[in-house]
Parts: C-alpha cells; sequence; structure tokens
C-alpha cells in the first residue's frame, strides 16, 4: 500500500516517528499479535482452575474464542513476519509451559543437536531466547516436547568451546542447574552456538547488571557442577597408580564433585557443597580436599553447624540440614567415608596443546585404533582410549609398528 501511495507512505512514517520513535509499524502490530496470544494462555490457565459448572466457564470459553478469533485474523495480516511464525510454533511444541512471548525476551536461535550423555549422544532440541536457554526433547512419535526439558537461565552459564580438531563440532554449558556437553553437526554450525549463546549471556548480564561488590568473577568455576568424563574415554581408573581397568565386573563410577572416572576402589563419600552438602560419591583427591576444608573449619557454613557436648565430655559436630519441621541433625564425621585405596591423586587431563589424536596402528593383518600423545621430550605414547594414566598403559611394542593417520 505504502508503495502505490506516497502520501499514505508519508503519514505513515511521520506517525512511526513521532509515535513510535521510528519502530516501524508493521513490528508493532507483531507485538500487538504477541498481547492478543498471550491473554489467550492467560485466559486457558484460568479456565483450568474454574468449576466445571460455573457461569463464568462459559464466558471464559467464550473470550478464548474471540481471542482465538482475533489471533488468527492477527497472524494472517502479520503473516509475513517470519519471527512471529516461528515462535506461535515454538508454543505449540511447548505447550505454552515456557512464555515464548514473554516482553522483552527474544529468540536468537534454535535448532537439533546432539546432547554427550555418559554413554551415548542423544538427540536435543535447542531453544535461545536472549535470556533463556530450553534444552527440550522430543516426546516419542510427535514433535511436542517433553515436559521435563531443562530451562537455563543465561545469566551465570559459562561457554566453552576448544579449538581442537578432536572437539571442534563440540561446546559446552556450564551453569549452576547442570552442566552440558553439546555436539553439533560441523564446526560451523557449533561456531553459530557459541557466538548466539555468548551474545545472548552479554544482553542478559547488560540488563541486570549486578552490584559492583559482590561479582565474583564468572571464569571462577566453583559454582558450577562439573561435567562428566563419558565412560568412553578411559579404559581404567583415572587416579595416578590405581591399575584398576574397567569391566563388567570392575564399573565405572563418576566423582560428583568433580566429573572423574574412577573405580569401586576409589570412591569415598563426602558432603558436596555444590549439591547443598548431600553426601555422594567422590574421587580419593576430592575427598582428602573435603575432609581437609571441614578439619580447617571452612566447609559448612557457621549457621550449618551444631556442636553438642556428649556425656563422656567430647564436643561433637552436627551439620544441619533443613529448616523448621524439616530440619534433621547429622552427625558430621558419619558424612565422610574414606577410599579404600587411600590418598591417591588425580591424573591430569591431556593439555591440548600437546599433539594428540587419534591414530590407526597396523597389527599383523589387522587394525586398531589407539590414541596417541607426544609428549615432551618427543615420546610418543599410545593410549587405548583418551584418558587413560601415564604410566600403566604403554602399548608393548617389540621392534617396529606401524602408524598411519587417515585424513579426513
Ligand atoms: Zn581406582
Ligand atoms: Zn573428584
Amino acid at each position: 500500500m505504502m508503495a502505490e501511495n506516497r502520501d499514505f507512505e508519508m503519514v505513515t512514517k511521520q506517525f512511526e516517528g513521532e509515535i513510535f520513535k521510528h519502530i516501524p509499524l508493521v513490528q508493532q502490530l507483531d507485538s500487538v499479535h504477541q498481547n492478543v496470544v498471550r491473554y489467550k494462555i492467560l485466559m486457558e490457565n484460568y479456565l483450568k482452575y474454574l468449576p466445571q459448572e460455573s457461569e463464568e466457564r462459559q464466558e471464559a470459553i467464550k473470550a478464548i474464542e474471540k481471542l482465538g478469533n482475533v489471533s488468527n485474523k492477527v497472524n494472517e495480516s502479520v503473516a509475513d513476519n517470519e519471527a512471529s511464525k516461528i515462535l506461535v510454533e515454538l508454543h505449540r511444541r511447548l505447550q505454552g509451559r515456557i512464555d515464548v512471548f514473554k516482553p522483552g525476551r527474544k529468540l536468537l536461535m534454535e535448532g537439533n543437536i546432539m546432547k554427550q550423555s555418559r554413554k551415548e549422544s542423544q538427540a536435543r532440541f535447542l531453544i535461545l531466547f536472549t535470556d533463556l536457554l530450553l534444552i527440550c526433547k522430543e516426546t516419542l512419535g510427535s514433535d511436542i516436547f517433553d515436559s521435563r526439558s531443562y530451562q537455563i537461565p543465561m545469566e551465570r552459564v559459562k561457554i566453552v568451546n576448544e579449538e581442537h580438531d578432536e572437539f571442534e563440532n563440540m561446546f559446552q554449558v556450564k551453569s549452576p542447574v547442570k552442566s552440558f556437553s553439546f555436539i553439533a553437526k560441523n564446526k560451523h554450525e557449533r561456531d553459530k552456538w557459541v557466538n548466539k549463546l555468548r551474545e545472548a549471556k552479554l544482553t542478559t548480564k547488560k540488563r541486570n547488571p549486578k552490584p559492583k561488590l559482590i561479582v565474583a568473577e564468572d571464569e571462577d568455576d566453583d559454582d558450577f557442577l562439573p561435567l562428566w568424563i563419558p565412560d568412553r574415554d578411559a579404559t581404567k581408573c583415572l587416579m595416578e597408580t590405581c591399575t584398576t581397568i574397567f569391566s563388567v565386573v570392575k564399573r565405572r563410577h563418576h566423582c560428583r564433585a568433580c566429573g572423574y572416572l574412577i573405580c569401586g576402589n576409589c570412591v569415598g563419600k563426602a558432603p558436596i557443597k555444590k549439591r547443598g552438602f548431600s553426601k555422594e560419591k567422590v574421587c580419593p583427591q576430592c575427598f582428602y580436599e573435603i575432609i581437609g576444608e571441614y578439619s580447617s573449619g571452612s566447609l559448612f557454613p557457621e549457621s550449618m553447624l551444631h556442636r553438642e557436648v556428649g556425656t563422656d565430655g567430647r564436643s561433637r559436630a552436627f551439620a544441619k540440614y533443613g529448616e523448621g519441621a524439616n530440619m534433621k541433625l547429622v552427625d558430621a564425621s558419619k558424612l565422610f567415608a574414606a577410599p579404600k585405596s587411600g590418598q591417591l591423586r588425580k591424573v591430569p587431563l591431556p593439555s591440548h596443546h600437546r599433539v594428540c589424536g587419534k591414530v590407526h596402528v597396523r597389527v599383523g593383518k589387522g587394525e586398531q585404533t589407539k590414541w596417541a600423545a607426544l609428549t615432551d621430550g618427543m615420546v610418543l605414547q599410545f593410549f587405548n582410549a583418551q584418558l587413560v594414566s601415564q604410566s600403566s598403559s604403554w602399548l608393548q611394542c617389540a621392534s617396529s609398528i606401524i602408524i598411519f593417520i587417515k585424513l579426513k
């Protein structure tokens, strides 16, 4: 219409300029539409609480119908606005569980991705808004998302990616809620996600600046739960000097404090601060670190500790969990169980500056895939998996071996 009628164009521009501070009219209509959809969601929720026979219910149903009609009409007329269509579609797939139309919330990116879990990778659908990341799973046989999607507020996330070839499709999202490892289709797509995630984090931070004094710089890992090292990344216990090779009988365990893969002998128990001081599996190194903090008095906050002098005249410490009627006192010494293997330390994870990667080793007529690392002093070592201890898993080679590296 504007193209056909110069006068109309002029008036529209003037109107947009004066009233809307130069935000185009089409976008304004779009926000009207978003409001209509929002009222409809509100009414639908309201309806759930109304008794079956009430008059109010009949009125509410009529109102929803009207809002639906208005929404459809507006939808048709603003249909060329793609963003709005995508939001309506997401609203449907999320079953209205998340307010995709929330004022100030903008969709930055959405798409399929693989999530690396302990045993394998699983398909997920990521939805990134300026303030929120949703990690969704489709329900079986439909494109509706499972109600148990993770909602990660963007304010406190940390995004990690590595430039190493082996990890070029991967990125990690660490948050106090939970940490995730994702695998994108390729490096290009990975970079796109990482950039958008960083953009979202920046936007949220700018919007909710924290008071200067309380800011703990976000490179501090303390608040984040660790990523679990995937099972296939280690064939043996990742504690130095422990020789346990994992098998059907010798199962893998994960340290809940650092994510390391350890064997049953190396499992200890300790209260983990990041998990509300619940007693959980830990590796020997974490065990001795936590019990050290406990002995020095820096583990529990003062409000959680309670001391009592027993009949024998000795003072005993209790940790206080919960409040009011749910309050529970637990003998602090019972929160610890030392690992059988003793005071072992963790194998350092390979640094990405060193040359390492997958190689194929010809053995007789066959071929084996190994993880090779060129260490300081030009020593080439072979491992069965990426993260195995330096000392115990040399590939014994009598005289010579043939290595070939497959090019992608
Ligand atoms: Zn072990
Ligand atoms: Zn640990």
